[in-house]
C-alpha cells in the first residue's frame, strides 16, 4: 500500500536557518512544517515586546552584511532601519568608542593625528613584537601595545571565555583592526541595520502561509513527528540528534538580566561594554536605541557571559581542536543519514545572521533547482 505523507519537509527549528528553507521550499510548491520546542518563532533573533520596545531576547542582533543579494532578500520582506553599530567601552568609569578609532586614541592619550597615535602604538607593543606569543595576552599586547589591551581588551576577553587572558591560546586572536580615522561605525560592511519593528517581522514574514508548531521538542516525538514528512530538516544540535554518542559538544553560555526602568534613556546608546574585569557582566544593551525608540520608559539587558554546561542553552561553539574533530564524528555519521543538517547547532558553527541565511539560500537552491 502506497501511503503519501502530508509534508514533503518536517523542519525542527524555527531560527533563521529553517525559515529560509521554508520559505524556499514553499517558493517551489513543497509543504513544510515546522516545529520548534521554544513557543516562539526566531530562533536567537527572538524580540520580546516590553514596554513597546522590541526586546532582543537573546542578545543584541544586529544585521549586517557585504552581499547585496542578502541584503536584498530581508529588504524584500521588512524594510530595515538605518542603525549603525557603534558601541562604547566603559572601563572603571571612562568611556572609549569603539572600534578602536581616533577617538579612542584621542580619549587614551589625548592625540589628535593618526600619526601621533601611531608612535604610541608601535612604542608601546615593540618590546612584545621580538617573541612569538604564546598565549593570547602576549599576542595582544604584540599588536596593540599596553593602555589598549589593558583597558579595553583583558578584562572583556577574559570574562568572555572565562580563563585569564595568560591561559588562552593566541590564535583566539588573529589580528586587531585599528582604524586611524574618526569612524565609529563598527562593520565595515556596505549594509547593515534592523527590521523595522524588530526581527519577528522577518522570521514572520518567511514563515508566512507555513505551518508551525510551537512548543514541540522533536525529540519527545520524533517517531510520529518524521512520518508526517517526506523528508527531515534538523537545525537543533547535531550530537543531541544523535544521542551524543561520541560525546558532548561544548558551548559557552551566557545570562540575559532583563530590567524594564522607569526613565526614558539609561546610557544614550544600544550597546555600552564594560571592559574591565571586577563588572560581571560583559555589556548592557539599551534596546530602544536599535530602533531610535521614543517610548516613556526603556528596557536594559546584562549579559552575563557563563562557563559551558550541558543545562544551558548553547550559545558559542568552543571550537578548539577536541570538539571540532568531535563534530568531525557527527559529520561523517550525519553523511550517512537522509535528514538535512543546518544551521548554527546542527553544524556546530558560529554564523552571522546573513551567513545563515545565506546557507539556507545555497542548499535549497542546491536541492531544488538542480
Ligand atoms: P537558532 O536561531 O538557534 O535556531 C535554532 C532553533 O532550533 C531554535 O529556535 C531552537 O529552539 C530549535 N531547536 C533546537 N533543538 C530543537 C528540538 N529538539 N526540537 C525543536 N526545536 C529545536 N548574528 C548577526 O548577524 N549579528 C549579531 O549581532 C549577532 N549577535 C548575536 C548575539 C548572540 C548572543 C548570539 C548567541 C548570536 C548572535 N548572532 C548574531 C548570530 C545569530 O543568532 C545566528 O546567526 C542565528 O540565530 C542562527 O540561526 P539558526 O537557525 O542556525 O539557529
Amino acid at each position: 500500500m502506497v501511503t503519501t505523507k502530508k509534508y514533503d519537509f518536517l523542519i525542527v527549528g524555527a531560527g533563521l536557518y529553517g525559515a529560509v528553507f521554508a520559505h524556499e521550499a514553499k517558493k517551489r510548491g513543497k509543504t513544510c512544517l515546522v516545529v520548534d520546542k521554544r513557543e516562539h518563532i526566531g530562533g536567537n533573533t527572538y524580540c520580546k515586546k516590553i514596554e513597546k520596545i522590541n526586546v532582543h531576547a537573546y542578545g543584541a542582533h544586529i544585521f549586517h552584511t557585504n552581499d547585496k543579494k542578502i541584503w536584498d532578500y530581508v529588504n524584500d520582506l521588512v524594510p530595515f532601519n538605518r542603525f549603525t553599530n557603534s558601541p562604547i567601552a566603559n572601563y572603571k568609569g571612562d568611556l572609549y568608542n569603539l572600534p578602536f578609532n581616533m577617538h579612542t586614541f584621542y580619549q587614551l592619550w589625548g592625540v589628535k593625528t593618526p600619526a601621533e597615535a601611531k608612535t604610541i602604538i608601535e612604542e608601546q607593543s615593540k618590546k612584545y613584537k621580538n617573541k612569538q606569543p604564546q598565549n593570547l595576552e602576549e599576542q595582544a599586547l604584540s599588536l596593540v601595545g599596553e593602555d589598549i589591551y589593558l583597558k579595553l581588551i583583558k578584562g572583556y576577553t577574559e570574562k568572555q571565555w572565562g580563563r585569564k587572558a595568560t591561559e588562552l591560546p593566541s590564535f583566539i586572536i588573529k589580528r586587531l583592526p585599528l582604524r586611524f580615522t574618526f569612524d565609529n561605525n563598527y562593520f565595515n560592511d556596505n549594509y547593515q541595520g534592523i527590521p523595522i519593528g524588530g526581527y519577528n517581522e522577518l522570521t514572520g514574514g518567511l514563515l508566512e502561509g507555513i505551518d508551525v508548531q510551537l512548543g514541540v521538542n522533536y525529540f519527545k516525538d520524533k517517531v510520529a513527528l518524521d512520518s508526517m514528512a517526506e523528508n527531515t530538516v534538523f537545525t537543533g544540535k547535531i550530537d543531541e540528534y544523535y544521542n551524543y554518542e561520541f560525546g558532548k559538544l561544548e558551548y559557552r553560555g551566557l545570562r540575559f538580566d532583563h530590567e524594564i526602568l522607569d526613565m526614558n534613556n539609561y546610557q544614550g546608546n544600544a550597546v555600552v561594554n564594560y571592559t574591565e574585569t571586577e563588572v560581571p557582566y560583559t555589556r548592557i544593551l539599551e534596546h530602544k536605541h536599535f530602533e531610535f525608540g521614543q517610548q516613556k520608559k526603556t528596557v536594559i539587558t546584562k549579559e552575563y557571559p557563563l562557563e559551558a554546561s550541558s543545562k544551558q542553552e548553547p550559545y558559542y561553539p568552543i571550537n578548539d581542536t577536541q570538539n571540532n574533530n568531535l563534530y568531525l564524528q557527527y559529520k561523517n555519521r550525519a553523511s550517512k543519514d537522509l535528514v538535512i543538517f543546518g544551521g548554527r547547532l546542527a553544524e556546530y558553527k558560529y554564523y552571522d545572521m546573513h551567513q545563515v541565511i545565506g546557507a539556507a539560500l545555497a542548499k535549497t537552491k542546491k536541492l531544488f533547482d538542480n
